[in-house]
């Protein structure tokens, strides 16, 4: 089966609905597609159902979801993309079915996931990613009373915290690995860039007072017998000790890099490389949000308006967006500096703790490694069932490999989409 759209975009987060919606109402035919089951991406995940008082934002959702429902766009849900077999095609599996969908331009709005570094204890249950508990809060977990310590680096540790705290848990300490000395200075600097943003993480600090943000802090080891018990936290030097029902830990965020490098488009710093259009180095194919570095929801929603004007010829349009765009570039930069992450972290991991946990790689088994290739060669690290999604970030802090590359299919697929691949292949 096979379709054509004169604009796909792949991810519908923030970025992709902005692209969409302005290609759409430009008269283009375009395909909107994301695995998960509503449009809305990691910041806007469940907020369809969400009230206001839990979901900040949630008017500028609805507001470019109306506007999605008015253009006739296709919005196709639990749609993932797998392969890209021929120039200016994507393999799509969407509701058990394999599907081909050509393109005019192709817009890459695929986000970004935490970034997961082990210690000894990481992976009882408990322990968790902080983006990956707020989902789960937007699934309908109850965290009334539950004790959680927050640890790791990036405004994401804030924003989770004011969620979780909204929602009646007892966030017991926020850890953040980066010095105040750092954090000072980006303040200063939002001052003048854009004062909004620092208005939003005052709001986080303000709805979570009473929890103590304690900068030079990280969690050093996590115990408990069948789950998590209790964490040691390092804080200015000093171990303490601390039980609790949740370990939530994110530091900062990595673009989802696999379609992108899939398709060729260069990638530099761990970054998606494009100009002042979003154009990447590919033809016809641009990219936006998260991908082309970590700068949260307005600078996706500005490269996406830039990015579906281009796509749609109206180059104006996209122009008259560049003054606001460079500014969330320079945003870009200053958390990269701010949340950089210090070296004392590439000590937390002993040599019997596990690193890739899929596989159960220790530490250990990767020390003889010289590089990502020869861990997955020697190892089976990043071979498992997340292909090197965790480690792969984690690997790259800890030694320093590239452990950027993709092959088909990019996601997990099903046994007969593959077997439907083959045989068209053949
Ligand atoms: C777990 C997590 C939680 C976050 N929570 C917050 C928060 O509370 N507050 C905040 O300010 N910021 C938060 N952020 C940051 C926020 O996600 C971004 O700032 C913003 O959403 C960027 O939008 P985007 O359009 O670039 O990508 P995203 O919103 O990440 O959207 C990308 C979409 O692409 C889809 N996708 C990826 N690959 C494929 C594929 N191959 N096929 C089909 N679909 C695909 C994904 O399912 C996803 O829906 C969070 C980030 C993460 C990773």
């Amino acid at each position: 089966m096979s379709e054509r759209f004169d604009v796909i975009v792949v991810g519908a987060g923030p970025g992709g609905m902005a692209a969409a919606v302005l290609a759409a109402e430009a008269g283009k035919n375009v395909c909107l597609l994301d695995e998960n089951p509503a449009p809305g991406g990691q910041i806007w995940r469940g907020y369809e159902r969400e009230s206001e008082a839990l979901s900040p934002h949630r008017m500028e959702f609805l507001r470019w979801r109306r506007r999605l429902s008015a253009t006739g766009c296709a919005v196709w849900n639990e749609a993932r993309v797998l392969a890209a077999p021929q120039r200016n095609m994507l393999r799509v599996e969407r509701q058990s079915q394999c599907i081909d969908l050509s393109y005019g331009k192709l817009i890459l709005a695929t986000g970004a996931r935490e970034r997961f570094l082990p210690f000894p204890g990481w992976t009882l249950p408990g322990v968790v990613g902080a983006g990956g508990l707020q989902s789960f809060l937007k699934s309908g977990l109850d965290v009334r009373g539950q004790r959680v310590v927050l640890a790791g680096s990036g405004p994401l540790l804030l924003a989770v915290a004011a969620s979780l705290t909204r929602a009646g848990a007892h966030v017991l300490l926020i850890a953040e690995q980066a010095s105040r000395h750092t954090l000072v200075h980006l303040g200063l600097h939002l001052a003048k860039l854009l004062p909004g943003k620092l208005m939003e993480g005052a709001t986080c600090r303000w709805q979570t007072r009473k929890t103590p943000y304690r900068q030079d802090a990280w969690v050093v080891r996590a115990e408990g017998r069948e789950r998590l018990e209790r964490v040691t936290v390092r804080v200015s030097g000093k171990e303490e000790q601390m039980e609790c029902d949740w370990l939530a830990c994110a530091y900062h965020l990595v673009p989802n890099l696999e379609l992108p490098l899939l398709l060729g488009c260069a990638v530099e710093n761990g970054a998606v490389v494009v100009d002042e259009q979003q154009r990447s180095s590919v033809e016809d194919v641009l990219c936006i949000g998260e991908l082309t570095g970590v700068g949260g929801l307005d600078k996706a929603l500005v490269e996406g308006q830039i990015a579906g004007n281009h796509a749609a010829g109206r180059t104006t349009q996209a122009y008259e967006l560049v003054p606001e765009l460079r500014k969330h570039r320079q945003f870009v930069h200053l958390l990269e500096e701010a949340f950089a992450l210090r070296a004392e972290l590439r000590s937390l991991a002993m040599p019997e703790t596990i690193v890739c946990r899929c596989e159960d790689v220790t530490r250990e088994k990767l020390e003889a490694c010289d590089s990502w290739r020869a861990a997955k060669l020697h190892t089976r690290c990043g071979m498992g069932s997340c292909q090197g999604r965790i480690c792969g970030a984690a690997t790259e802090f800890l030694y320093g490999w590239d452990a950027h590359s993709a092959r088909p299919p990019v996601m997990p697929a099903r046994v007969s989409s593959l077997a439907g691949e083959e045989e068209r292949g053949s």
